[in-house]
């Protein structure tokens, strides 16, 4: 029988009567004749609720102490899901990431994935069952509970369905596939049919908010064919992900997404010579602050120095705060900048491989505007450019524009946008 891996997120689980929908979506799926394999979100805004709630005790929660907190409200939603369906007539069964043995680093808050057990699942199918997995959390070797990041679940739907080596995943939302749902930035914003997975990776990369990056890695590697569809459409096919080698690309971009979730940090006056930089991002390393964009300055031969500028998420600038003065002084620095009004504006499409001019039209497009631009970065399939975040939303609009984009777009924003 066809295994089918499903994901619903948290809104299309956000009350009980939604999630009796979810339940005829996953029986649906079961009338085709499929084995059935549901992962799911918590309902609402519950993560949100939880952290909010442990953050009126204290600035810094324990991390090991969030985990347990947040896993929780996956477990009411895979038993909610599974009093649905079995109040339906559709047996089904719930587990949890210890029950299921979805194993992960040690780690708490962001745990990478190592390994699934697939035995107790394929029990279960085997018995004609819906198997209702908790997305998000997993368990260590010491039966820790660990977490997987936000929006991990994205990520726990698609190794399931790499360890099941399942014929489809699909990723159900409450939108009809991968494109732009925010008017404010580009009003014509319509569905893509078809987007590669290396596309989608430098998306949500970039800000965008579409899939979590580790489960469209994760589907890359193991080739795991990928939809992202609708809860409430179920008829409509959504947008399906595949090599880029399978596309047929028309356009150089694909799409432009705005991250204004970034901090950038300016080491001022560090020496020139061999080990600065080293010693710098070992130290943010050391202390799990991943850095995105970076750039040194050409060295100012009167006293041998040059100025490092890089970016961090700004949930990473406490952590960023405590170490300040220490790497101020281990690398001799005159000072250290924060900015935090900045906001990377990025386009990213596998068609501009090999065609020049593209990040000639983006910075002129910019410059039209009279966007200033503080920092780039590049990559095969993508140009970012860091503006100041008043800017970002004019960027956007102005890249859509230049791109012809404004028919079939991903115009995805992380963070909020000023006006
Ligand atoms: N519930 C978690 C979150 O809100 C995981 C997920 O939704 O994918 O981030
Ligand atoms: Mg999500």
């Amino acid at each position: 029988m066809p295994i089918i891996v499903q994901k619903y997120g948290g809104t299309s689980l956000a009350d009980s009567e939604k999630i009796k929908t979810v339940a005829k979506s996953v029986m649906k799926e079961v009338n085709k004749g499929n084995s059935v394999v549901t992962i799911v979100s918590a309902m609402g805004h519950t993560t949100d609720y939880l952290i909010k709630l442990a953050h009126e005790i204290t600035e810094r929660p324990d991390s090991r102490e969030m985990d347990m907190l947040l896993s929780t409200g996956e477990g009411v939603s895979i038993a909610m899901l599974a009093i649905a369906l079995k109040s339906m007539g559709q047996d089904a069964i719930s587990f949890n990431a210890m029950q299921v043995g979805i194993m992960t680093e040690e780690t708490h808050s962001n745990a990478r994935i190592v390994g699934i057990k697939t035995d107790k699942i394929k029990e279960q199918l085997a018995k004609g069952k819906v198997v209702v997995v908790a997305g998000f959390q997993g368990i260590t070797e010491g039966y820790e509970i660990t977490t997987l990041g936000r929006g991990g679940s994205d990520t726990s739907a698609v190794a399931i369905a790499a360890a099941l080596k399942a014929d489809r995943c699909d990723i159900y939302t409450d939108v009809e596939g991968v494109y732009t749902t925010d008017p404010r930035i580009v009003p014509k914003a319509q569905k893509l049919e078809k987007v590669s997975y290396e596309e989608i990776l430098e998306l949500a990369r970039v800000g965008a908010n579409v899939l979590h990056p580790r489960a469209v890695e994760t589907a890359l590697q193991h080739s795991v064919p990928l939809r992202v569809r609708s809860t409430f459409k179920t008829d409509d096919l959504g947008t399906l992900i595949i090599g880029v080698n399978d596309m047929e690309i028309y356009k150089p971009v694909t799409g432009v997404a705005a991250d204004t979730s970034q901090v950038r940090i300016v080491m001022c006056d560090v020496p020139d010579r061999p080990g600065t930089a080293g010693k710098l991002f070992s130290l943010l390393a050391e202390n799990n602050i991943s850095v995105d964009m970076i750039i040194q300055s050409y060295a100012r031969s009167s006293n041998n120095t040059n100025d490092i500028a890089f970016t961090i998420d700004s949930s990473d600038l406490m952590k960023f705060d405590d170490l300040k003065a220490g790497i101020k002084a281990e690398l001799g620095a005159s000072n250290i900048h924060i900015d935090e009004d900045i906001a990377k504006v990025s386009i990213v499409g596998a068609g501009m491989i090999d065609k020049p001019g593209i990040a000639a039209s983006m910075f002129q497009a910019l410059t039209n505007e009279n966007i200033n631009i503080k920092m780039i970065a590049t990559s095969e399939i993508k140009i970012s450019c860091l503006v100041d975040k008043i800017y970002a939303k004019k960027a956007v609009q102005a890249l859509c524009k230049v791109f012809e984009l404004e028919c079939d777009v991903v115009a995805e924003v992380k963070g909020t946008l000023p006006d």
